[in-house]
């Protein structure tokens, strides 16, 4: 973790203990390749030291939402392709990424390359049978905006086909996609607040679509603003000294939770700290 997961895992964790909500942890581990159990094992250790304690999910599989990681959890994810297939809003896409790269829009700022529906059927919704070979699966998005209020950032409107196009539901190498994973978790971990960094508000549009087709009510998404480095980028894994090992050396929590919280939610962050502790 660096300071930016701490900023989001702070605020979250703030609002579920005034609401007096459960504080879920998740394992977000369906990148197999980048996916490690030492990982997972460092960010509790860091959540803990902060004094962040889940009330479900984490290594041990607290509570009764199991499994909470998603590596473990394919086949919910299985079930809900099954049924968006079945309403024929998905397809096979067989493109290569250089197919994509050469048929797509302009790439987006933030590098997104909005696909230009190639594989798509002439007309949707449609059931068609996927090819036996290797493809991935995409997800049929409308010419509609989606609208939804953000806590922090305030109303928002996205139109999925303009700003990012049919999306992946399953890769071709048979891993799931973030947007599918995240939803089908939220929906049946019983989630009601999103709290996170705000590079993910048009993921939180096509979530939103997501759980309207799969009949389930979306939570309330209050992103927060990323932080940046002294060059004004940012904050990533090349910033050492935002690393939770480089602050841990050197802080201790309640400095290093000073460095993102105002005044009032810090003494906030202390008190519920030291509740939970006792
Ligand atoms: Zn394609």
């Amino acid at each position: 973790m660096h300071l930016g997961n701490v900023y989001a895992a702070l605020k979250s964790w703030l609002s579920v203990r005034r609401r007096g909500g459960r504080w879920i942890l998740r394992i977000e581990d369906i990148d197999t390749g980048r996916s490690r159990r030492e990982f997972a094992e460092q960010i509790e250790d860091d959540l803990l030291w902060l004094g962040l304690t889940w009330d479900e999910g984490g290594l041990a599989d607290l509570g009764g939402h199991g499994p909470y990681s998603q590596s473990r959890r394919g086949e919910f994810y299985a079930r809900a392709l099954d049924r968006l297939r079945s309403m024929g809003l998905t397809y096979a896409c067989t493109c290569t990424r250089s197919d994509i790269m050469a048929s797509s829009a302009p790439h987006q700022s933030d590098g997104r390359v909005i696909y230009s529906g190639r594989c798509r059927p002439p007309s949707m919704p449609c059931v068609v049978p996927e090819p036996e070979g290797r493809h991935a699966v995409r997800l049929y998005v409308p010419d509609r905006d989606i609208v939804f209020t953000d806590r922090n950032f305030g109303p928002q409107s996205y139109n999925l086909a303009r700003d990012c196009g049919d999306f992946v539901l399953r890769r071709a190498d048979g891993s799931w996609a973030y947007q599918l994973a995240v939803v089908v978790d939220d929906a049946l971990m019983g989630v009601t607040e999103v709290v996170r960094g705000c590079d993910l508000l048009l993921s939180a549009a096509q979530q939103i679509y997501l759980f309207g087709l799969l009949g389930y009510e979306a939570p309330v998404y209050a992103h927060v603003p990323l932080l940046l480095n002294e060059a004004g980028l940012r904050l990533a894994k090349r910033d050492a000294a935002m690393a939770m090992g480089a602050l841990r050396a050197e802080k201790t929590p309640a400095e290093v939770a000073a460095m993102v919280l105002d005044d009032r939610e810090l003494e906030e962050y202390m008190a519920f700290r030291d509740a939970s502790v006792r």
